[in-house]
């Protein structure tokens, strides 16, 4: 008997077990309350079943400081059926959160993002990752009996490169008339240091994360992947997304891996690879800065276009990879430092990909965290390390207004508490986003594959999910996904660590 008849075969056996019960408890029970029984014991059977799965016996989990853990390891099919069935209850809370902001922005249905994910971005895929992504929907369905399928699945994948950059494009292409004002985001502040700039002369790299907080109070995922082939991985992630999508990873073979969005960017190409996939196989292929850059311009799509800050902790080498559609530039040194704040600085990307960014607006949000990042690493210099790059990534000034208070212009971003919001990515007046989490990690931790990393404000404040939707009717319709946003403490992760308890 295979594994999966007898998987089944239990599950039939338990089933009936609980149909006899429920007969026999017609006379004590009410009707509802003896069908609840049955779904529970359908539940369990299901989940017990999938459990004794031969895939699941490498993995594990285990939750700290907000974080949850999973080590995930094997063939690509079973990475996925592992991610799918340890974080299917993270998925399924995080996927309707996910899909209510795409239709909502975008006033598309859920249809049209499975249909782009089946018809535009599935088959650009390397076989190992659809394997990885059909395993995610596996995994899911075995622990959960969810209806979501691997195109679910990959549209959830793209939530970062499609509603704001594929949309827009098709919009202006098909000149639809009355079209949302989609503009692509501007996650993040981080950078990367090295040489005499920091303390030990070692790569110092660092980043929090600026999303809706909605979604990024589900932001919360560390990653330990061993795959079959490439280099080991450990970076934050979002539950059923292969890519770490914020970004901060580490790689086995040295390398460090960052990245801040391009405020206005716009372009798209339908024949490139999504933007998910190869910033994944980038972290799990690429063994120096020169493999990274191929691997990201190979089918570049020009979704989710990104300022990539890189290092090699074998040599020592810091990179900023200014990814645009249209042009691009790389920037290398070994003795500098590289920071992001979601704007651009190539003349040509600036031309070419983002003709709407003004550089010179120093009220907006990128340019006065620019000035604050070169105030802030300039009076550093020589300072930095992992526990400075923590407090610098919780900090509260205004370079614009010159004053201490946390708002969008800060690197610690609270855009909840301004009237201004952020136009340039149309965000309005007291929108609930801003810096959800941040990580840090420098080459030492690198070589012995840890990182730091804090969930919610990184300066530690905490979010109130009621008393801000009763003061900003406007987001009602967050209501059913927006929760507390509770800063945890900084806490370490490393490679193949065991949950507590079993130490
Ligand atoms: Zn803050």
């Amino acid at each position: 008997m295979s594994d999966g008849i007898r998987r089944l075969a239990a599950v039939l056996i338990l089933v009936a077990g609980a149909a006899l019960l429920w007969l026999a408890g017609q006379h004590s029970h009410d009707a509802e309350a003896a069908k609840n029984d049955l779904d529970s014991t359908v539940a369990y059977a299901r989940e017990h079943a999938a459990s004794s799965d031969p895939r699941l016996k490498a993995t594990y989990s285990f939750e700290r400081g907000g974080w949850v853990y999973v080590h995930l390891e094997g063939d690509p099919a079973t990475v996925g059926f592992q991610h799918g069935y340890l974080l299917a209850k993270e998925i399924e809370d995080a996927f309707p959160a996910v899909q209510a902001g795409m239709v909502r922005s975008t006033r598309r249905d859920w249809a049209f993002f499975r249909q782009v994910a089946r018809e535009m971005l599935w088959p650009k895929i390397d076989p190992e990752y659809q394997q990885e992504l059909q395993g995610i929907a596996e995994g899911l369905n075995a622990r959960t009996g969810s209806q979501l399928d691997v195109y679910d699945i990959v549209a959830l994948n793209s939530f970062e490169e499609v509603p704001d950059y594929y949309v827009p494009w098709l919009n202006k292409k098909e000149k639809l008339a009355g079209a949302p004002n989609l503009k692509s985001p501007g996650n993040c502040s981080a950078f990367v240091a090295t040489g005499s700039w920091t303390k030990n002369g070692q790569i110092v790299i660092a980043h929090n994360n600026w999303t809706s907080y909605m979604n990024g109070e589900r932001w919360r995922i560390i990653f330990d992947i061993q795959p079959a082939h490439g280099y080991r991985i450990l970076m934050d992630g979002f539950p059923g997304v292969i890519a770490s999508d914020d970004d901060f990873g580490i790689n086995s073979d040295g390398l460090m891996v960052t990245e801040t969005t391009i405020t206005q960017f716009e372009g798209w190409d339908p024949n490139g690879k999504p933007e998910f996939f190869r910033a994944r196989k980038a972290l799990q292929y690429a063994s120096s800065i020169d493999d990274y850059t191929r691997i990201m311009l190979d089918g570049n799509n020009g979704g989710y276009a990104n300022d990539w800050l890189l290092g090699d902790r074998k040599t020592g080498e810091i990179a900023q990879l200014e990814l645009g559609l249209k042009a691009y530039e790389l920037w290398r040194t070994k003795d500098g430092v590289f920071a992001g704040s979601n704007w651009a600085r190539d003349p040509k990307v600036l031309k070419e990909d983002t003709p709407e960014f003004d550089p010179n607006d120093m009220t907006s949000s990128p340019n006065a965290r620019r000035v604050r990042w070169e105030q802030l690493l300039n009076e550093n210099k020589g300072k930095i390390d992992v526990s400075l790059a923590q407090q610098m990534l919780a900090d509260h000034v205004d370079s614009f207004e010159k004053k201490t208070g946390a708002n969008e212009r800060t690197l610690c971003g609270h855009v909840d508490t301004t009237t201004r919001g952020v136009s340039v990515w149309n965000w309005g007046a007291f929108y609930p986003g801003g810096a959800v989490q941040g990580k840090a990690a420098d080459s030492t931790m690198a070589k012995d594959m840890r990182l730091v990393a804090r969930t919610g404000h990184p300066c530690g404040e905490d979010f109130l999910a009621k008393p801000f939707l009763a003061a900003h009717p406007e987001f009602a319709w967050q209501e059913p996904y927006l929760r507390d946003m509770k800063a945890g403490p900084w806490t370490e992760f490393r490679s193949g660590e065991m949950p507590a308890a079993s130490k």
